[in-house]
Protein backbone atom coordinates (compact mmCIF):
# COMPACT_ATOMS: atom_id res chain seq x y z
CA UNK A 1 0.00 0.00 0.00
CA UNK A 2 1.45 3.38 -0.81
CA UNK A 3 0.28 6.50 1.02
CA UNK A 4 0.46 10.20 0.96
CA UNK A 5 1.10 12.86 3.98
CA UNK A 6 -1.17 15.82 3.61
CA UNK A 7 -0.25 18.64 6.31
CA UNK A 8 -3.36 20.87 6.01
CA UNK A 9 -2.41 24.66 7.40
CA UNK A 10 -1.21 28.23 5.91
CA UNK A 11 0.84 28.09 9.33
CA UNK A 12 3.04 25.31 8.17
CA UNK A 13 3.69 27.09 4.65
CA UNK A 14 4.43 30.35 6.20
CA UNK A 15 7.37 28.56 8.63
CA UNK A 16 5.40 29.61 11.93
CA UNK A 17 4.97 25.81 13.05
CA UNK A 18 7.64 22.77 12.13
CA UNK A 19 5.98 19.57 10.43
CA UNK A 20 6.23 16.96 13.15
CA UNK A 21 3.09 15.44 12.21
CA UNK A 22 4.83 14.18 8.91
CA UNK A 23 7.36 13.01 10.44
CA UNK A 24 5.61 10.87 12.80
CA UNK A 25 3.30 9.61 10.49
CA UNK A 26 6.26 8.70 8.05
CA UNK A 27 7.85 6.99 10.81
CA UNK A 28 4.98 4.92 11.87
CA UNK A 29 3.89 3.85 8.35
CA UNK A 30 7.33 2.28 7.99
CA UNK A 31 6.76 0.46 10.77
CA UNK A 32 3.02 -0.75 9.47
CA UNK A 33 5.26 -1.53 6.30
CA UNK A 34 3.02 0.96 4.25
CA UNK A 35 5.22 2.91 1.55
CA UNK A 36 4.81 6.68 2.08
CA UNK A 37 5.81 7.78 -1.68
CA UNK A 38 4.40 11.51 -0.99
CA UNK A 39 4.46 14.17 1.44
CA UNK A 40 2.34 17.48 0.83
CA UNK A 41 1.65 20.40 3.17
CA UNK A 42 -1.02 22.72 1.16
CA UNK A 43 -2.70 26.04 2.88
CA UNK A 44 -6.07 26.93 4.15
CA UNK A 45 -7.23 27.77 0.39
CA UNK A 46 -10.29 25.53 -0.72
CA UNK A 47 -9.28 25.35 -4.47
CA UNK A 48 -5.96 24.41 -3.80
CA UNK A 49 -6.92 21.94 -0.97
CA UNK A 50 -9.25 19.93 -3.13
CA UNK A 51 -6.66 19.80 -6.38
CA UNK A 52 -4.21 18.30 -3.96
CA UNK A 53 -6.66 15.75 -2.84
CA UNK A 54 -7.56 14.99 -6.36
CA UNK A 55 -4.25 14.69 -7.14
CA UNK A 56 -3.59 12.05 -3.93
CA UNK A 57 -6.32 10.13 -4.72
CA UNK A 58 -5.77 9.63 -8.52
CA UNK A 59 -1.83 8.19 -7.48
CA UNK A 60 -2.17 7.00 -3.76
CA UNK A 61 -4.16 3.88 -2.19
CA UNK A 62 -3.90 6.02 1.43
CA UNK A 63 -4.00 9.88 2.11
CA UNK A 64 -3.38 10.48 4.99
CA UNK A 65 -4.64 14.24 6.13
CA UNK A 66 -3.53 16.57 9.14
CA UNK A 67 -4.87 19.31 10.59
CA UNK A 68 -7.92 21.70 9.28
CA UNK A 69 -10.92 20.07 11.31
CA UNK A 70 -11.62 22.67 13.80
CA UNK A 71 -14.60 24.88 14.28
CA UNK A 72 -13.32 27.85 12.61
CA UNK A 73 -14.06 29.13 8.96
CA UNK A 74 -10.64 27.91 7.72
CA UNK A 75 -10.74 24.49 8.87
CA UNK A 76 -11.45 23.02 5.53
CA UNK A 77 -10.42 19.66 5.18
CA UNK A 78 -13.76 17.77 6.20
CA UNK A 79 -15.74 19.92 3.81
CA UNK A 80 -13.44 19.92 0.80
CA UNK A 81 -12.68 15.90 1.45
CA UNK A 82 -16.42 15.81 1.11
CA UNK A 83 -16.66 17.85 -2.18
CA UNK A 84 -13.94 16.15 -4.18
CA UNK A 85 -15.66 12.86 -2.90
CA UNK A 86 -19.86 13.75 -3.90
CA UNK A 87 -20.47 12.90 -0.26
CA UNK A 88 -22.71 15.40 1.72
CA UNK A 89 -21.36 16.50 5.76
CA UNK A 90 -23.94 14.96 8.09
CA UNK A 91 -24.63 15.52 11.97
CA UNK A 92 -23.00 12.30 13.84
CA UNK A 93 -25.30 12.16 17.52
CA UNK A 94 -22.35 10.61 18.64
CA UNK A 95 -19.73 12.92 18.13
CA UNK A 96 -21.93 15.73 19.10
CA UNK A 97 -22.75 13.53 22.51
CA UNK A 98 -18.85 13.48 22.44
CA UNK A 99 -18.71 17.33 22.22
CA UNK A 100 -21.28 18.37 24.75
CA UNK A 101 -19.54 15.77 27.31
CA UNK A 102 -16.25 17.09 26.55
CA UNK A 103 -17.08 21.02 27.54
CA UNK A 104 -18.95 19.71 30.57
CA UNK A 105 -15.77 18.09 32.04
CA UNK A 106 -13.65 21.12 30.78
CA UNK A 107 -13.42 24.79 32.11
CA UNK A 108 -15.17 26.27 29.03
CA UNK A 109 -18.97 25.73 30.04
CA UNK A 110 -20.30 27.31 27.27
CA UNK A 111 -20.05 25.91 23.74
CA UNK A 112 -19.64 28.12 21.10
CA UNK A 113 -21.93 27.62 18.09
CA UNK A 114 -19.08 26.82 15.63
CA UNK A 115 -17.82 23.93 17.99
CA UNK A 116 -20.72 22.19 16.01
CA UNK A 117 -19.63 22.10 12.89
CA UNK A 118 -17.25 19.19 14.09
CA UNK A 119 -20.20 17.07 14.82
CA UNK A 120 -20.48 17.11 11.01
CA UNK A 121 -19.29 14.42 9.46
CA UNK A 122 -19.05 12.93 5.50
CA UNK A 123 -21.53 10.47 4.76
CA UNK A 124 -20.79 7.46 5.17
CA UNK A 125 -17.44 7.57 6.64
CA UNK A 126 -16.30 5.53 10.12
CA UNK A 127 -15.65 7.86 12.91
CA UNK A 128 -12.48 7.98 14.75
CA UNK A 129 -13.00 9.25 18.53
CA UNK A 130 -10.83 12.13 19.65
CA UNK A 131 -9.86 11.37 23.16
CA UNK A 132 -8.15 14.25 23.58
CA UNK A 133 -10.26 17.09 21.65
CA UNK A 134 -13.47 17.74 20.09
CA UNK A 135 -12.26 17.22 16.19
CA UNK A 136 -12.98 13.51 15.55
CA UNK A 137 -11.09 11.74 12.90
CA UNK A 138 -12.62 10.12 10.05
CA UNK A 139 -11.97 7.42 7.93
CA UNK A 140 -13.19 7.44 4.50
CA UNK A 141 -13.13 5.34 1.15
CA UNK A 142 -13.56 6.73 -2.34
CA UNK A 143 -15.39 5.37 -5.27
CA UNK A 144 -12.14 3.48 -6.31
CA UNK A 145 -11.43 1.96 -3.47
CA UNK A 146 -8.85 4.58 -2.15
CA UNK A 147 -8.75 4.89 1.84
CA UNK A 148 -8.86 8.44 2.73
CA UNK A 149 -8.12 9.50 6.80
CA UNK A 150 -8.82 12.86 8.55
CA UNK A 151 -7.09 12.95 11.61
CA UNK A 152 -6.63 16.37 13.81
CA UNK A 153 -3.29 18.48 13.62
CA UNK A 154 -2.51 19.24 17.24
CA UNK A 155 0.29 16.15 17.98
CA UNK A 156 -1.30 15.94 21.73
CA UNK A 157 -4.37 14.80 19.69
CA UNK A 158 -3.08 12.90 16.77
CA UNK A 159 -0.26 10.80 18.70
CA UNK A 160 -2.82 8.95 20.96
CA UNK A 161 -5.54 8.81 18.15
CA UNK A 162 -3.05 7.38 15.96
CA UNK A 163 -1.55 4.69 18.19
CA UNK A 164 -4.67 3.44 19.86
CA UNK A 165 -7.20 3.86 16.91
CA UNK A 166 -6.11 4.12 13.84
CA UNK A 167 -2.95 1.66 13.91
CA UNK A 168 -5.48 -0.83 13.99
CA UNK A 169 -7.71 0.53 11.39
CA UNK A 170 -4.92 0.03 9.01
CA UNK A 171 -3.84 -3.17 10.11
CA UNK A 172 -7.25 -4.74 9.68
CA UNK A 173 -7.21 -2.59 6.16
CA UNK A 174 -4.03 -4.24 5.38
CA UNK A 175 -5.24 -7.55 5.79
CA UNK A 176 -3.51 -8.15 9.16
CA UNK A 177 -4.66 -8.98 12.57
CA UNK A 178 -3.05 -8.33 15.12
CA UNK A 179 -0.71 -5.94 16.89
CA UNK A 180 2.71 -3.55 16.52
CA UNK A 181 4.86 -4.86 19.24
CA UNK A 182 8.10 -2.74 19.29
CA UNK A 183 11.16 -2.20 21.73
CA UNK A 184 13.87 0.65 21.57
CA UNK A 185 16.88 0.03 22.13
CA UNK A 186 18.99 2.88 23.13
CA UNK A 187 22.97 2.96 22.50
CA UNK A 188 25.45 5.83 23.63
CA UNK A 189 28.62 6.27 22.89
CA UNK A 190 28.62 4.71 18.90
CA UNK A 191 28.36 7.28 16.17
CA UNK A 192 25.69 6.57 13.76
CA UNK A 193 27.45 6.00 10.84
CA UNK A 194 28.91 3.28 12.89
CA UNK A 195 25.98 1.98 14.47
CA UNK A 196 24.51 1.91 10.82
CA UNK A 197 27.77 -0.39 9.47
CA UNK A 198 27.23 -2.45 12.54
CA UNK A 199 23.69 -3.60 11.57
CA UNK A 200 23.84 -3.26 8.10
CA UNK A 201 23.49 -7.48 7.46
CA UNK A 202 20.47 -7.33 9.86
CA UNK A 203 18.69 -4.17 7.79
CA UNK A 204 19.11 -6.10 4.64
CA UNK A 205 17.90 -9.50 5.96
CA UNK A 206 15.15 -7.36 8.03
CA UNK A 207 11.62 -9.26 7.41
CA UNK A 208 10.06 -9.92 10.71
CA UNK A 209 11.21 -8.13 13.34
CA UNK A 210 12.40 -5.37 11.36
CA UNK A 211 14.85 -2.56 12.61
CA UNK A 212 15.00 0.99 11.95
CA UNK A 213 17.56 3.30 13.28
CA UNK A 214 17.33 7.05 14.44
CA UNK A 215 19.81 9.41 15.50
CA UNK A 216 19.02 11.86 18.64
CA UNK A 217 21.60 14.38 20.01
CA UNK A 218 24.35 11.71 21.54
CA UNK A 219 22.13 8.40 21.49
CA UNK A 220 21.25 6.25 18.57
CA UNK A 221 18.11 4.31 19.15
CA UNK A 222 16.78 1.47 17.27
CA UNK A 223 13.12 0.48 16.90
CA UNK A 224 13.06 -3.19 16.93
CA UNK A 225 9.41 -3.67 15.73
CA UNK A 226 7.27 -7.13 14.90
CA UNK A 227 4.15 -7.50 13.60
CA UNK A 228 2.65 -10.37 16.03
CA UNK A 229 -0.63 -12.02 17.07
CA UNK A 230 -0.46 -10.88 20.61
CA UNK A 231 1.70 -9.06 22.72
CA UNK A 232 3.68 -12.75 23.92
CA UNK A 233 4.39 -13.51 20.68
CA UNK A 234 5.73 -10.38 20.05
CA UNK A 235 7.92 -10.13 22.99
CA UNK A 236 9.33 -13.84 21.82
CA UNK A 237 9.43 -12.60 18.00
CA UNK A 238 11.68 -9.38 19.30
CA UNK A 239 14.01 -11.49 21.70
CA UNK A 240 16.56 -13.18 19.19
CA UNK A 241 17.34 -9.76 17.19
CA UNK A 242 17.91 -7.77 20.81
CA UNK A 243 20.22 -10.52 21.98
CA UNK A 244 21.92 -10.40 18.89
CA UNK A 245 22.21 -6.68 19.39
CA UNK A 246 23.27 -7.09 22.51
CA UNK A 247 25.74 -9.04 21.60
CA UNK A 248 27.42 -6.73 19.27
CA UNK A 249 26.56 -3.46 20.96
CA UNK A 250 26.99 -4.74 24.62
CA UNK A 251 27.62 -2.17 27.16
CA UNK A 252 26.64 0.70 24.49
CA UNK A 253 23.05 -0.31 24.88
CA UNK A 254 21.47 1.60 28.25
CA UNK A 255 17.99 0.44 27.96
CA UNK A 256 15.37 -1.59 25.86
CA UNK A 257 12.57 0.33 26.67
CA UNK A 258 10.81 3.35 24.69
CA UNK A 259 9.99 5.78 27.91
CA UNK A 260 13.26 5.49 29.75
CA UNK A 261 15.84 8.25 29.37
CA UNK A 262 19.33 8.37 30.13
CA UNK A 263 19.14 10.08 33.31
CA UNK A 264 16.03 7.87 33.96
CA UNK A 265 18.52 5.09 33.94
CA UNK A 266 21.10 6.24 35.95
CA UNK A 267 19.15 7.31 38.77
CA UNK A 268 17.83 3.79 38.41
CA UNK A 269 21.17 2.19 38.34
CA UNK A 270 21.95 4.49 41.86
CA UNK A 271 18.82 3.84 42.93
CA UNK A 272 20.01 0.11 43.14
CA UNK A 273 23.15 0.68 44.14
CA UNK A 274 21.75 2.86 47.35
CA UNK A 275 24.56 5.34 45.94
CA UNK A 276 23.73 9.02 46.58
CA UNK A 277 25.22 11.08 43.40
CA UNK A 278 26.73 14.50 43.12
CA UNK A 279 27.95 16.98 40.77
CA UNK A 280 30.87 19.82 40.10
CA UNK A 281 30.13 21.63 37.12
CA UNK A 282 31.73 24.32 35.19
CA UNK A 283 30.76 24.76 31.63
CA UNK A 284 27.73 22.74 31.64
CA UNK A 285 26.55 25.59 34.56
CA UNK A 286 23.68 22.78 36.29
CA UNK A 287 22.50 21.32 33.18
CA UNK A 288 23.57 18.46 34.47
CA UNK A 289 21.96 18.36 38.08
CA UNK A 290 18.96 19.88 35.39
CA UNK A 291 18.54 16.58 33.33
CA UNK A 292 18.84 14.37 36.60
CA UNK A 293 16.71 16.75 38.76
CA UNK A 294 13.86 16.12 36.15
CA UNK A 295 13.28 12.90 36.55
CA UNK A 296 10.69 12.31 39.25
CA UNK A 297 12.18 10.65 42.83
CA UNK A 298 15.59 12.08 41.94
CA UNK A 299 15.83 13.20 45.42
CA UNK A 300 16.48 9.85 46.51
CA UNK A 301 20.18 9.66 44.96
CA UNK A 302 20.74 13.72 44.21
CA UNK A 303 21.28 15.72 47.42
CA UNK A 304 23.18 18.94 45.79
CA UNK A 305 25.19 20.08 43.22
CA UNK A 306 27.83 22.42 42.47
CA UNK A 307 28.37 24.78 39.61
CA UNK A 308 31.94 26.29 40.26
CA UNK A 309 32.68 28.06 37.03
CA UNK A 310 35.51 30.09 38.17
CA UNK A 311 38.74 28.96 39.44
CA UNK A 312 38.62 30.51 42.88
CA UNK A 313 35.37 28.73 43.49
CA UNK A 314 36.52 25.43 42.14
CA UNK A 315 39.50 26.11 45.25
CA UNK A 316 36.93 27.56 47.79
CA UNK A 317 34.50 24.43 47.39
CA UNK A 318 35.78 21.70 45.79
CA UNK A 319 39.36 21.33 46.95
CA UNK A 320 40.74 21.89 43.78
CA UNK A 321 44.90 22.95 43.98
CA UNK A 322 45.77 25.96 43.39
CA UNK A 323 49.04 24.71 41.22
CA UNK A 324 46.61 21.94 39.51
CA UNK A 325 45.17 25.27 38.08
CA UNK A 326 48.10 26.95 37.58
CA UNK A 327 49.96 24.42 35.88
CA UNK A 328 47.57 22.32 33.68
CA UNK A 329 45.05 24.69 33.42
CA UNK A 330 41.19 24.93 34.93
CA UNK A 331 40.50 22.94 31.64
CA UNK A 332 42.25 19.99 32.16
CA UNK A 333 42.43 16.04 33.08
CA UNK A 334 43.62 17.19 36.80
CA UNK A 335 41.32 19.49 37.50
CA UNK A 336 38.15 17.46 36.54
CA UNK A 337 39.09 14.43 38.55
CA UNK A 338 40.17 16.97 41.62
CA UNK A 339 36.54 18.15 40.79
CA UNK A 340 35.05 14.22 40.98
CA UNK A 341 37.01 14.51 44.10
CA UNK A 342 36.24 17.35 46.48
CA UNK A 343 32.58 17.20 45.13
CA UNK A 344 31.75 13.90 46.59
CA UNK A 345 34.03 14.91 49.69
CA UNK A 346 31.46 18.51 49.71
CA UNK A 347 28.40 16.43 49.48
CA UNK A 348 29.23 12.83 51.15
CA UNK A 349 28.10 11.16 48.07
CA UNK A 350 29.04 8.04 46.86
CA UNK A 351 29.56 9.29 43.11
CA UNK A 352 30.39 12.34 41.69
CA UNK A 353 31.30 13.95 38.27
CA UNK A 354 33.26 16.83 37.38
CA UNK A 355 32.55 18.60 33.84
CA UNK A 356 35.13 21.15 33.01
CA UNK A 357 35.63 22.10 29.24
CA UNK A 358 35.85 24.45 26.65
CA UNK A 359 32.30 25.68 25.29
CA UNK A 360 33.47 28.41 23.03
CA UNK A 361 33.29 30.61 20.87
CA UNK A 362 36.38 31.72 22.40
CA UNK A 363 39.13 30.66 24.49
CA UNK A 364 40.63 27.78 22.29
CA UNK A 365 44.23 27.00 21.48
CA UNK A 366 45.84 24.37 19.40
CA UNK A 367 46.36 22.26 21.81
CA UNK A 368 42.98 22.62 23.48
CA UNK A 369 40.42 23.64 21.29
CA UNK A 370 37.18 24.56 21.51
CA UNK A 371 34.64 21.70 22.15
CA UNK A 372 37.53 20.49 24.51
CA UNK A 373 36.15 18.62 27.46
CA UNK A 374 37.35 16.68 30.18
CA UNK A 375 34.27 14.24 32.94
CA UNK A 376 36.01 13.19 35.83
CA UNK A 377 33.83 10.53 37.52
CA UNK A 378 33.84 9.40 41.26
CA UNK A 379 32.97 6.43 42.29
CA UNK A 380 33.52 5.19 45.93
CA UNK A 381 37.13 5.90 45.33
CA UNK A 382 37.98 5.15 41.89
CA UNK A 383 38.15 7.62 39.97
CA UNK A 384 38.14 7.55 36.04
CA UNK A 385 38.68 10.87 33.48
CA UNK A 386 37.57 10.72 29.71
CA UNK A 387 39.09 13.58 27.55
CA UNK A 388 36.25 14.75 24.87
CA UNK A 389 36.97 16.51 21.45
CA UNK A 390 33.09 17.96 20.70
CA UNK A 391 32.45 19.86 17.58
CA UNK A 392 29.73 22.32 17.46
CA UNK A 393 28.22 25.80 18.96
CA UNK A 394 28.02 26.23 22.90
CA UNK A 395 24.66 25.11 23.48
CA UNK A 396 25.54 21.50 21.61
CA UNK A 397 29.09 21.28 23.28
CA UNK A 398 27.53 22.29 26.46
CA UNK A 399 24.68 19.53 25.71
CA UNK A 400 27.28 16.37 24.82
CA UNK A 401 29.18 17.23 27.68
CA UNK A 402 26.17 16.44 29.80
CA UNK A 403 24.90 13.98 27.84
CA UNK A 404 28.59 11.92 27.46
CA UNK A 405 29.00 12.78 31.71
CA UNK A 406 25.87 11.04 32.32
CA UNK A 407 27.23 8.19 30.11
CA UNK A 408 30.14 7.81 31.91
CA UNK A 409 28.95 8.06 35.24
CA UNK A 410 26.69 4.73 33.84
CA UNK A 411 29.51 3.05 32.43
CA UNK A 412 31.52 3.55 35.98
CA UNK A 413 28.64 2.12 37.36
CA UNK A 414 28.23 -0.99 35.35
CA UNK A 415 31.78 -1.32 36.28
CA UNK A 416 31.61 -1.14 40.32
CA UNK A 417 28.72 -3.27 40.08
CA UNK A 418 30.41 -6.05 38.30
CA UNK A 419 33.38 -6.10 40.93
CA UNK A 420 31.01 -5.78 43.94
CA UNK A 421 27.38 -6.51 43.03
CA UNK A 422 24.47 -4.38 44.11
CA UNK A 423 24.51 -3.68 47.83
P1 LIG B 1 -8.05 22.41 16.13
O1 LIG B 1 -9.27 21.64 16.52
O2 LIG B 1 -7.15 22.68 17.32
O3 LIG B 1 -8.33 23.62 15.28
P2 LIG B 1 -7.16 21.17 13.67
O4 LIG B 1 -7.30 19.72 13.38
O5 LIG B 1 -8.07 22.09 12.94
O6 LIG B 1 -7.23 21.37 15.24
P3 LIG B 1 -5.15 22.98 12.89
O7 LIG B 1 -6.11 24.08 13.25
O8 LIG B 1 -4.76 22.84 11.48
O9 LIG B 1 -5.69 21.57 13.38
O10 LIG B 1 -3.86 23.09 13.78
C1 LIG B 1 -3.99 23.28 15.18
C2 LIG B 1 -2.60 23.23 15.80
O11 LIG B 1 -2.07 21.92 15.68
C3 LIG B 1 -1.57 24.11 15.13
O12 LIG B 1 -1.60 25.43 15.61
C4 LIG B 1 -0.28 23.42 15.49
O13 LIG B 1 0.11 23.78 16.80
C5 LIG B 1 -0.67 21.96 15.46
N1 LIG B 1 -0.38 21.37 14.14
C6 LIG B 1 -1.17 21.35 13.05
N2 LIG B 1 -0.60 20.72 12.03
C7 LIG B 1 0.61 20.33 12.46
C8 LIG B 1 1.70 19.63 11.87
N3 LIG B 1 1.63 19.18 10.62
N4 LIG B 1 2.80 19.38 12.63
C9 LIG B 1 2.84 19.84 13.91
N5 LIG B 1 1.86 20.50 14.53
C10 LIG B 1 0.75 20.75 13.82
Amino acid sequence: MTAELISVGTELLMGNIVNTNARYLSEKCAELGISVYYQVTVGDNPVRLKNTIRTAIGRSDLLILTGGLGPTEDDLTKEMTAEVLERELVEDAHTRERIEEYFRNSNHKVISKNNWKQALIIEGCQVIDNDNGTAPGLYAEASDGVKILLLPGPPNELIPMFEKKVVPLLMEQCGRDGLLYSNMVKICGVGESMVETMIKDLIDNQTNPTIAPYAKTGEVHLRVTARAKDEEEGRRLNAPLLAELQNRFGDNIFTIREEETLEEHVIARLKRLGFTATAAESCTGGLFSGRLINVPGASAVYNCGMITYANEAKEKYLGVNHETLVECGAVSEQTAREMAIGAAKAADADAAVGITGLAGPDGGSAEKPVGTVYVGCYVRGTITVKRYQFKGNREKIRTLSVQNALDLLRRCLIEYEREHGAS
